[in-house]
């Protein structure tokens, strides 16, 4: 006879505390696992700073783990052989939570799914995000994430008995993977202590703007919650993060009733809800059409942009991009703050991935992965989403246009910003920052120092506007739009707001 024991297969859960999976194992022996999937490694959206960030959480995570009595078992290679390996030892069962990642993770997922049934090892999935499955439309989704949310959290187990005669393998570094070299200076650590010291920092001292200075690099950095990959990796569970917003925003409800002056506190904390739902809003968007990673959510947009583009313009384009260095300054800085720090604030991101996609008129899919591995939060669910919403493709968002020159004078009114990650136009007066090519002495710096712009980004926005719209009218666009919203759309009733006028729908251009 084997002995029993429970594994708890941790994924993006880094964490001991509201552990369902855990907390569900502990009543046996007791496996904690972490496999590092070499192969996951070597995909196109990962990175080294991503997994430099979930080395340092997993290596927090199996320090609390020896203290709860179960050192953490970390494994190199697929979760498959792992499970097989010790099923040779032990009758098992697994608890893990549910978790919608890339098509390789889903695929893994059903591979596992099918290896214990086979093996008649019941697997026990646990839900730590609002997101539902399966799920037809968007009735309800709000309650339901509220109420998930607003569940008691699960206490840690109070200690874990281990299984015997196990053997666990050092973590590897980035090199070990055969992974790209992916210097990021400023890149956020890892760990739960961190995750909470910052959702702390946030909701009691960092916070009181937020709402207002959420827009702009200069602040973004500081005053956003950056919670972002302490939510992706599951070192703080969404849950405790809703929860102490709530109880941060019924202890500001309070001192406003004792006369206190808030400032902007109150307000910021009601974006910052909305921000936690938009988390699971838009995760749920993929678990509800996986091909979204792949495809165009609308069909209408297929022939559109060339998918894959192989031409010497579209790698050229690519590469400025990706660089800063396309000449066009605030968007230049925004994408070399991005990788030396692995972080942007959201309307940064997006502009980046509206220029890529209209302005230099690229398919989203090449970008999208290159865009991927920059961010240390990288989250499958929030960023193919995100990469379709600013590319026009969903058939269901307002055309978004950004204007970079505009951006720029509005985000980075005394070009501070811009000059720190572009120093190359350190000398060019203010009123030229944005579009130095228009200074009389713009020769001493371009192209010799900064290049040219590589595109004229007012002609390249309207060639953009013309052909989306084109498109938009196309017989049956509409219907099948009307379809995807059904499925995917809010269901949140927004403010009525005054009618905009039309040239300022699409921002910057017309
Ligand atoms: C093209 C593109 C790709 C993106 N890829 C990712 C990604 O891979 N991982 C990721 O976590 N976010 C992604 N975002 C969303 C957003 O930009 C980041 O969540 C946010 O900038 C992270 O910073 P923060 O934690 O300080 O956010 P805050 O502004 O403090 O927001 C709080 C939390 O809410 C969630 N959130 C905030 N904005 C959004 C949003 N627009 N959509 C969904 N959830 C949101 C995040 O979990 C975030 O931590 C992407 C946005 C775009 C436009």
């Amino acid at each position: 006879m084997k002995p029993r024991a429970n594994i708890v297969w941790f994924k993006r859960d880094l964490r001991t505390h509201d552990h369902a999976a855990l907390l569900a194992a502990s009543v046996g022996d007791v496996i904690p696992l972490y496999v590092v999937e070499p192969d996951y490694w070597q995909l196109p959206d990962t990175s080294a700073r991503q997994w430099a960030f979930i080395r340092e959480s997993v290596v927090e995570l199996g320090e609390r783990l020896v203290e709860l009595g179960a050192p953490l078992n970390v494994r190199i290679g697929s979760v498959v052989d792992t499970l097989s390996e010790l099923h040779q030892h032990f009758d098992l069962s697994l608890h893990s939570h549910e978790e919608t990642g890339n098509d390789w993770t889903y695929q893994r997922d059903l591979a596992v799914k099918a290896w214990c049934e086979e093996n008649a090892v019941p697997w026990q999935e646990q839900k730590q995000f609002g997101v539902f499955r399966p799920l037809r439309d968007r009735d309800g989704w709000s309650k339901r994430w509220d109420a998930l949310m607003g569940q008691p959290q699960v206490p840690e187990p109070e200690g874990l008995t281990p299984a015997q005669g196990l053997k666990s393998e050092p973590l590897p570094t980035w090199r070990d993977l055969k992974m790209a070299d992916d210097p990021c200076p400023g890149r956020q650590r890892g760990g739960r202590a961190l995750g909470l010291a910052t959702l702390d920092s946030f909701l009691n001292a960092r916070g009181q703007d937020y709402r207002k200075s959420m827009s702009s690099p200069v602040t973004g950095f500081d005053e956003c919650s950056r919670m972002s990959p302490y939510l992706a990796y599951g070192c703080v569970s969404m849950r405790e993060a809703a929860q102490a917003l709530w109880a941060r925003q019924k202890e500001l409800k309070q001192l406003a009733k004792q006369g206190e002056a808030l400032g902007l506190w109150r307000g910021s904390m009601q974006s910052y809800n909305g921000r936690l739902h938009w988390h699971c809003h838009f995760t749920q968007k993929l678990e509800s059409e996986p091909s979204m990673e792949f495809r165009n959510l609308h069909p209408g947009y297929d022939n559109l942009r060339p998918d894959p583009d192989r031409s010497n313009s579209a790698a050229e384009k690519m590469w400025a991009w990706s660089e800063g260095r396309m000449g066009l300054p605030f968007a230049d800085a925004c994408m070399r703050a991005l990788n030396a720090t692995g972080y942007l604030n959201f309307r940064m991101r997006a502009m980046l991935m509206s220029l890529s996609s209209y302005h230099l008129w690229l398919h989203w899919r090449a970008p999208g992965l290159l865009y991927a591995r920059k961010f240390t939060d990288y989250e499958p669910g929030i960023h193919w989403p995100q990469v379709q919403m600013q590319s026009g493709t969903t058939g269901m968002n307002t055309v978004r246009i950004y204007n970079p020159v505009k951006q720029g004078y509005d985000q980075d009114p005394t070009g501070e910003f811009t000059r720190h990650w572009v120093p190359e136009l350190a000398d060019v007066p203010d009123k030229y920052l944005q579009e130095p090519w228009k200074w009389s002495q713009a020769a001493t710096v371009i192209p010799r120092l900064y290049p040219e712009p590589i595109i004229d980004h007012q002609q390249a926005a309207r060639d953009a506007k013309t052909a989306v719209y084109a498109l938009r009218r196309e017989p049956g666009f509409r219907e099948i739009s009307a379809r995807i919203v059904e499925k995917h759309g809010s269901r949140k009733k927004t403010p009525r707001r005054r009618p905009r006028r039309k040239a300022r729908a699409v921002e910057g251009v017309g």
